[in-house]
C-alpha cells in the first residue's frame, strides 16, 4: 500500500491523544477565574472543560502519528519524545503560570483551575494505561475518547488556529 492510499483512509480514532497542555491550562485557569472562587470547584470547572476544548478541532501528536494504521494506533506506546516534548511543555507553561500571576488575588484558583485543566490528561495518557481498566479511570477515558475530536493531519492549520484562538481568549480572561 502507498502513502497516497494511506491518506484516503478514514481515520479510526486515536486512543491515545492528547491537546498539547498549554491550552488546557490556560483554557481551565480562565474558566475557574470567570466563574468561582472556590478552590475544589475551580479544580473542577477546568477538569469539565478539558473535555469541551478536546472536542473543538486542535492539533496534537496524535494528529500526524500512524494515519490510517488502526493496528498501531491502538497497541504501541507513544515514542520516548512526546513524553520529552510534554514535560518541557508543563515546566514552561506552570513556571510562566506563576511569574505572570504570582501578585494576582486570583492565584490560589488560577492554579487550581490550570489543575484541573491538565488533570485528564495525566490521569488518562500516562505511561501506565494499564489503570483504565479500573473503574472511574475506565469512565473517564471513555468520555475521553468520545469527546475528543480527531483532526485529519492535512488540516492541522485550523486546528492550531483555533488553539491559538482558545490561548488568547484565556489570557484575555486571566489578564484583565
Ligand atoms: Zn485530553
Amino acid at each position: 500500500m502507498t502513502g497516497s492510499e494511506v491518506q484516503i483512509l478514514p481515520r479510526a480514532p486515536l486512543k491515545d491523544r492528547n491537546m498539547t497542555i498549554t491550552p488546557h491550562l490556560l483554557s481551565g485557569a480562565a474558566g475557574a477565574v470567570a466563574i468561582t472562587q472556590s478552590l475544589p470547584v475551580a479544580f473542577l470547572i477546568g477538569f469539565f472543560l478539558h473535555f469541551i476544548i478536546d472536542a473543538i478541532p486542535h492539533i496534537d501528536p496524535g494528529t500526524f502519528f500512524w494515519p490510517g494504521d488502526k493496528v498501531k494506533k491502538q497497541t504501541e506506546s507513544w515514542p520516548l519524545w512526546i513524553y520529552i516534548f510534554a514535560a518541557s511543555e508543563f515546566i514552561i507553561v506552570w513556571s510562566l503560570i506563576i511569574l505572570l500571576f504570582k501578585n494576582n488575588p486570583n492565584f490560589g484558583i488560577i492554579m487550581m483551575g490550570g489543575l484541573g485543566g491538565i488533570a485528564v490528561d495525566v490521569i488518562d495518557n500516562n505511561p501506565f494505561r494499564s489503570i483504565r481498566q479500573f473503574p472511574v479511570f475506565k469512565q473517564i477515558h471513555w468520555l475521553h475518547d468520545k469527546m475528543h475530536y480527531d483532526l485529519s493531519p492535512d488540516k492541522w492549520y485550523l486546528g492550531l488556529i483555533l488553539q491559538l484562538i482558545i490561548i488568547g481568549i484565556s489570557l484575555w480572561v486571566l489578564l484583565k
